[in-house]
């Protein structure tokens, strides 16, 4: 997670990825996708999906709250395909819409790094309301 102030990016979050470190028992997949994952290796099933550990979120959110820093970007990479959401972070995104509703959290762009092509990564962001995305801009500095 990005965190900053005045549309400024300020701070790096890093968020384990529990997927890999627990299984796929945890994480919203369909029956055929889930059967997928857990054949896996743990290194292999962070390759494919994410779903961010709630206790390092809510330490970084935490964390933000102490330095009077907003919430303004997830990001996380498609080792091997292009920098778009899949369904599943469509769907992850929709439903920390909810959390995020509950907590009082400004809405975070969602910032997709594709390392598909090795030597070019690109990185894409986007708005994700109700299930529907929309391509957002950003620039570096
Ligand atoms: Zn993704």
């Amino acid at each position: 997670m990005l965190a900053g102030k005045d549309g400024r990016v300020l701070h790096h979050y890093k968020i384990a990825n529990i997927v890999a470190t627990e299984g796929a028992h945890l994480a919203n997949f369909d029956a055929a996708k889930f059967a997928h994952l857990q054949a896996l290796t743990p290194e292999e099933r962070a390759d494919i999906a994410f779903v961010m550990d709630a206790r390092d979120m809510s330490l970084a959110l935490k964390d933000m709250r102490h330095k009077g820093l907003e919430l303004q970007v997830i990001y996380h990479s498609h080792p091997h395909s292009p920098a778009r959401p899949s369904v599943t972070d469509i769907k992850i995104a929709t439903e920390f819409e909810s959390t995020r509703g509950i907590l009082n959290l400004p809405e975070p762009l969602h910032l997709i790094v594709s390392l598909e092509k090795k030597d070019s990564p690109e990185a894409n962001a986007f708005r994700i309301v109700n299930g529907t995305v929309t391509p957002a801009s950003y620039r570096t500095v």
